[in-house]
């Protein structure tokens, strides 16, 4: 910002993906100007003291959907307090997720939208389904610089599944285009199998979901997809990744020079399947929460950087959103109580993610804190074309970073979040280290329980594809 005092932010011990030194770091113009073992406080500056608190990055949550309960501007609140400070929402012309028609014309819509109402900065991914003409709508899309975009290998009968054939001649018009594909990779046709096996013996409770849409679902679409990606050279992305047979697949392509990247998300580390079998619908997400050996696979993947990166996929919904029948909004085609596959897909997970991947991550020894900012911060700028603007806390970069108190202890509940959903997926867990301070470009957005920045001051990233870690002379992730 223009005119606005410098900032020194004294004592803390700030993070990157390659380590933790104990640096001040001096802030001017929005920008990081200097990261230095002790900088003077001159006059007229405003100083922040850090000390004893880590100096993270803001983490850029590279997959959400702000739709149901929140749209951007409460969905980019709850991200603040959080330790967010980017957001890559999914944006389509898919029914209830935000628009109908064209999806470069969604996508406008939906800039504008959150030019005026963010409170944070954000990129844009696009999703097509079946129903949009991807191939005609790529080449502006990109020129409006979203350069990746979505397509489900599953869902047929919701009209969501783009076809193989399509799927293949989208790749290669982005491998032409230079943008990224996506891809949420699980067999749909095996998963619709199974759901009518169930549904033919009256199997619709809690426990017959988890069943009904095996591992080996996610493992075959993402070779599919992975083989389809090699052979028209495209760059893929695959999102959500939950499986146990994941972190192998990944390597393999990777080893054969697929530019690919991996993402899990903050659930796949914490939770199983036992959740939809106590909570039903409430913990109903697609892929499912699995089982304990996929969680502890998740990390070994991500350890190991066969997984490049975390992100929510928070798909914020109320309690009463949750119980109505997919697809539609109206309280009376509720479905049926206790059928399981009537429920809606989707839970919140975003303000949750960095004290969660934290705890279960740092604290009980899984990965590193540097690895956790690969993860959350540096490579997902990197995959999307926003680094180092954007992910690093380094001279010229923009001045995101949160402070962070690795000794606070609280506990998670719907009562101290900031979003439209009335409940979390996470009660009650009682976890240690909290993001205290959230700064953008230099302004303080959230400070312990209070949103200091207003809305509407957030800018539109457009994803630069010769400069993303997809792209053949790409920064490199770590
Ligand atoms: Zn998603």
């Amino acid at each position: 910002m223009q005119g606005q005092a410098d900032l020194v932010v004294k004592g803390g011990l700030v993070v990157s993906g390659t380590g933790i030194g104990r640096l001040d770091l001096l802030v001017r113009d929005g920008k990081v100007a200097g990261l230095a073992p002790d900088i003077p406080l001159s006059e007229g500056q405003r100083a922040i003291e850090a000390s004893g608190a880590y100096v993270l990055p803001g983490i850029v949550d590279a997959h959400n959907h702000p739709v149901y309960a929140d749209r951007i501007e409460s969905f980019s609140r709850s991200c603040a307090f959080g330790g967010i400070t980017t957001v890559i929402p999914f944006i389509g012309a898919v029914r209830n997720w935000g628009g109908e028609g064209k999806t470069s014309a969604t996508v406008q819509a939906f800039i504008g939208e959150a030019r005026r109402t963010s409170y944070l900065d954000f990129s844009v991914h696009a999703v097509f389904t079946a129903q949009d003409a991807a191939e005609e709508e790529l080449p502006a899309l990109m020129d409006m610089g979203v350069i990746s975009f979505k397509c489900f290998m599953t869902y047929p009968r919701r009209g969501m599944m783009m076809p193989d054939d399509r799927l293949v001649r989208i790749m290669a018009l982005a491998a032409r285009l230079g943008g990224l594909c996506m891809v949420h990779a699980e067999n749909g046709f095996l998963i619709d199998h199974l759901v009518d096996g169930s549904l033919k013996q009256g199997q619709v409770d809690n426990e017959y979901y988890g069943p009904s849409q095996p591992t080996i679902a996610e493992a075959e679409a993402l070779f599919r997809a992975c083989t389809y990606a090699e052979v028209t050279g495209c760059p893929l992305y695959a999102v959500h990744l939950s499986a146990r047979e994941v972190p192998d697949l990944l390597r393999y392509f990777k080893r054969r020079g697929l530019r690919l990247f991996g993402e899990t998300c903050p659930q796949y580390l914490s939770l199983t399947n036992d959740e939809v079998v106590k909570h039903g619908a409430l913990a109903k997400i697609g892929p499912p929460l699995r089982a304990s050996e996929d969680v502890e696979a998740m990390w070994e993947g991500l350890r190991s950087g066969a997984l490049d990166t975390v992100a929510s996929d928070s798909c914020n919904m109320t309690r009463q959103q949750k119980r109505l029948l997919a697809g539609n909004m109206r309280p009376e085609e509720a479905p049926p109580a206790g059928n399981i596959f009537e429920a809606r897909f989707g839970a919140p997970w975003a303000e949750q993610m960095l004290s969660v991947v934290y705890h279960k991550g740092v604290n009980e020894g899984r990965i590193t804190l540097p690895r956790l900012v690969q993860a959350l911060c540096e490579n997902p700028a990197k995959v999307f074309g926003l680094y180092p603007r954007k992910g690093i806390l380094q001279p010229g970069s923009d001045a995101d970073f949160v402070l962070f108190d690795p000794f606070q202890a609280h506990t998670l509940g719907a009562a101290y979040q900031h979003t439209n959903s009335d409940y979390t997926p996470f009660e009650g867990w009682q976890v240690v280290g909290k993001p205290t301070l959230v700064v953008q470009r230099g302004q303080v957005v959230v400070e312990g329980e209070r949103l200091v920045r207003p809305r509407g001051q957030a800018e539109y990233l457009p994803g630069d594809k010769a400069a993303a870690a997809f792209a053949p002379g790409g920064v490199k992730v770590g």
